[in-house]
């Protein structure tokens, strides 16, 4: 049996590869936490070279002959030799190199140079445009970015729909026909479940969430849960920037970002567990596999449903402040003394339609990717004009949240994402929750009293699990065979239905 040391021409090139992109990377990380403001355009300079010299490298003629050698150009699978067959690893890394290679080889690299050029400026118009609450400001590079996705999806070639072929670049696999019906059935129990919430004569107190919290002791207390969660500091950092996220370098240099605003300890707080959800997914990468598909995250859907298990399923649980709140009680006495475990839990589980995605709770926040997963369809398959698009914004938040944003900047100017061409993005905010709830129920039934270890702040068998179940794999199975394996069942989001009228049902005795 062939194995990975017989792709060795073909790695050592990826490792390669894959240096330049963890460069690039540092680069951005910087720029997001440390670098002054003055170094933006030479940053995005360096930036736009790594990236291109790494494009350049992924599509070169020694990668596409080593390939040639190896993998059939139709069906992208391992070419096995009479009496020597690729064991599995090499068939997976095989199969995804070439899903790469030829998702790159298909767009002609001027075309890859304009948009990238065409994007960052977008993205600087969209700042100020979103500053001024001027729709008309960014409509012409909106414009201009959503021809040149629609010329992508062309070079890149889909059946259906050209949506397809932009969904499947961060959600391999995913096609509006999977996705349809899953956010159908969310539509169908989500809508009238919020209703019933809105009408219930159950108030929430969260007001004394607002309080003033001191910056350090916030950041301390992040800290402290990243900790028990597994997330390692010697191989991982926590810094600040506008935007919480995470990245990562290697295995053993995984970095995640946070916020800290004075008046809202929830947002540091659950920031510092959504990005640590990720961190560890990173952390958990196989580092021999590093440089190849299989030291690398499968999806997008995938990464959030680590990131959304941790901050939802155990993050806004009762079972997890049981243990944490009294520490958090303790530093925060003046605020919180006076606070019951129960009266926290309910308030950080409090459900308001919202104009913002990302203030959304966990039950709002699907509505919100489903209304953008809706349009963006329509503007890449040419049935909306983008000058249309603040109207069908409103029109839709009134359907589906029964609010409509007073402007543009907190409507349909909120998000970044369209403004750099992620368009088939969103969606996978949504897989991430589905995934999640289904992942933690088959955890809470494979790891023995992991409600008492939650209960008593041992969370480590569950980091162990997941990394077990999903980290150590990388892209060895696509999505949809990874969450078979674990449990038996694509996406689904039945579980997901449950575990919120059930939760939401009680809050708000429904
Ligand atoms: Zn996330």
């Amino acid at each position: 049996m062939k194995t990975i040391a017989a792709l060795e021409p073909l790695t050592t090139r990826l490792l390669e590869i894959q240096r330049i992109n963890s460069a690039a990377s540092v680069l951005s990380w910087d720029q997001e936490t440390y670098m002054p403001a003055g170094g933006g355009q030479a940053r995005a300079e360096q930036i736009a070279v790594l990236q291109g010299l790494a494009h350049q490298k992924l599509v070169s003629s020694e990668i596409e002959s080593l390939l040639s050698q190896w993998v059939d150009p139709e069906t992208g699978q391992a070419i096995d030799q009479p009496g020597d067959l690729w064991d599995e690893p090499s068939r997976s890394l095989l199969r995804e190199v070439w899903r790469d290679f030829s998702r790159a080889k298909k767009l002609p690299s001027d075309f890859v140079i304009a948009l990238s050029r065409e994007c960052s400026l977008a993205q600087q118009v969209w700042v100020e445009a979103k500053k001024k609450n001027s729709f008309a400001m960014f409509l012409p590079n909106l414009r201009t970015v959503l021809s040149f996705k629609r010329e992508e999806a062309q070079y890149l070639g889909y059946t259906d729909s050209p949506y397809n072929a932009l969904l499947d670049g961060y959600e391999p696999g995913a096609t509006i026909a999977t996705l349809e019906p899953v956010f159908a059935q969310l539509k169908a129990r989500l809508v009238p479940l919020l209703k019933r919430i809105t009408q219930s004569r159950v108030h929430i107190d969260d007001g004394f969430l607002r309080r003033s919290y001191a910056h350090t002791s916030q950041l301390e207390f992040g800290r402290l849960v990243l900790t028990a969660m597994g997330y390692d500091f010697e191989r991982g950092r926590l810094d600040l920037s506008a935007h919480p996220f995470t990245t990562s370098f290697h295995p053993t240099d995984v970095r995640v970002t946070t916020y800290v605003h004075e008046h809202d300890l929830p947002s540091c707080l659950f920031s510092c567990i959504h990005e640590g959800g990720h961190g560890l997914y990173d952390q958990g990468l196989d580092q021999q596999y590093y440089g190849t598909p299989l030291g690398d995250s499968v999806s997008l859907g995938i990464h959030e449903s680590q990131s959304r298990l941790w901050e939802n399923c155990v993050g806004r649980s009762r079972t997890f402040w049981r243990f944490f709140y009294p520490i958090l009680q303790q530093t925060f006495h003046d605020q919180l003394g006076n606070v019951s475990a129960e009266g926290f839990y309910t308030a950080v589980n409090c459900v308001k339609p919202s104009l913002i995605r990302v203030e959304a709770d966990e039950l709002t926040y699907n509505l919100h990717i489903m209304l953008r997963f809706e349009i963006e369809q329509d503007l890449i398959e040419g049935k909306t004009r983008p000058e249309d698009l603040p109207e069908i914004w409103n029109r839709k938040m009134e359907e589906y949240l029964g609010i409509v944003p007073p402007t543009d900047t907190e409507g349909v100017l909120q998000d970044v994402h369209w403004s750099f061409g992620a368009f088939g993005y969103f969606p996978t905010y949504t897989l991430g929750n589905l995934y999640s709830v289904q992942f933690f129920e088959q955890a809470m039934k494979e790891i023995p009293h992991l409600e008492d270890q939650i209960a008593t702040g041992q969370l480590t068998s569950l980091r162990r699990w997941l990394g077990q179940k999903i980290h150590r794999w990388g892209r060895m199975f696509t999505p949809e065979h990874l969450s078979r394996r674990i449990t038996g069942s694509p996406v689904d989001p039945e579980p997901f239905l449950a575990y919120a009228e059930k939760k939401y049902g009680e809050i708000y005795q429904l």
